[in-house]
């Protein structure tokens, strides 16, 4: 925990890692490295995040897990003031920097980082960009091989085979 309003006036400068830091839905960064600044600007802070990860997640097509290298360099100042906050930036030098909302007089260095560094993940993170994705029919992973469900039920049903299907329902006693 850093204390805001205890930073001495040329700021502060910490260093960490960690070999495993679990995220949610059973994902976690390993091997992370990072140091972070904090500079007192006015009654806001400047903070500099830098540091790198290993993101052990899944595969958001074929759901195996898979390792992404991730790269932090977070700029950003942290205000307290929520008319900054509205406007969303702020010039500082010669930097736009986004603002983030920083009400408590305490700052959790871990739970930043931690964030931080899940902001790198991508939305929809995949394990290679041509990954063919799971089998909606039968769950097989396509990277493994094709699957033995028919390549028509694969696709949307055409209006015909709707048909056909609506007049083999009504056959049935
Ligand atoms: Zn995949
Ligand atoms: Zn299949």
């Amino acid at each position: 925990m850093i204390e805001l309003s205890r930073l001495p006036a040329e700021g502060l400068r910490t260093e960490g890692r960690a070999t495993l830091l679990p995220l949610e839905r059973g994902e976690a960064l390993r091997d992370a490295e990072w140091s972070l600044r904090v500079l007192p600007s006015n009654s806001d802070f400047y903070l500099e995040v830098l540091g790198k990860a290993v993101w052990e997640g899944n595969c958001s097509r074929c759901l195996e897990p898979f390792e992404l290298a991730l790269r932090l360099e977070s700029r950003f100042l942290g205000s307290k003031d929520p008319d900054l906050v509205v406007r969303g930036s702020h010039t500082l030098g010669s930097q736009d920097l986004d603002v983030v909302f920083f009400p408590e007089p305490f700052l959790d260095e871990d739970a930043l980082v931690r964030e931080q560094f899940q902001l790198q993940i991508p939305m929809h993170a995949v394990c290679k960009e041509t990954c063919q994705g799971l089998c909606p029919q039968c769950g097989k992973n396509w990277n493994k091989g094709p699957c033995t469900c028919r390549p028509e039920s694969q696709k949307a049903p055409s209006a015909l085979a709707k048909a056909l299907s609506g007049l083999k329902l009504n056959l049935e006693p």
